[in-house]
């Protein structure tokens, strides 16, 4: 972990990294997803959702 922002609490909006829609409803628990569905797609596994920070750095990172 390079840095921490402790002033970074829920964010706006999630994206599903199946389709990449933006997900204004959901759960955020302790810094991460607990629970969401993607409306487009129907996923509904935390794990397919994603900050757009985090989708940021993954779509930079290849
Ligand atoms: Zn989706």
């Amino acid at each position: 972990m390079m840095s921490y922002h402790p002033c970074m609490d829920q964010p706006e909006y999630l994206l599903c990294i199946n389709c990449e829609t933006p997900c204004y409803t959901f759960e955020w628990v302790d810094l991460q997803v607990k629970e969401a569905v993607c409306t487009v797609c129907g996923a509904d596994d935390p794990d397919d959702f994603i900050t757009e920070e985090d989708f940021e750095a993954m779509t930079s990172a290849g």
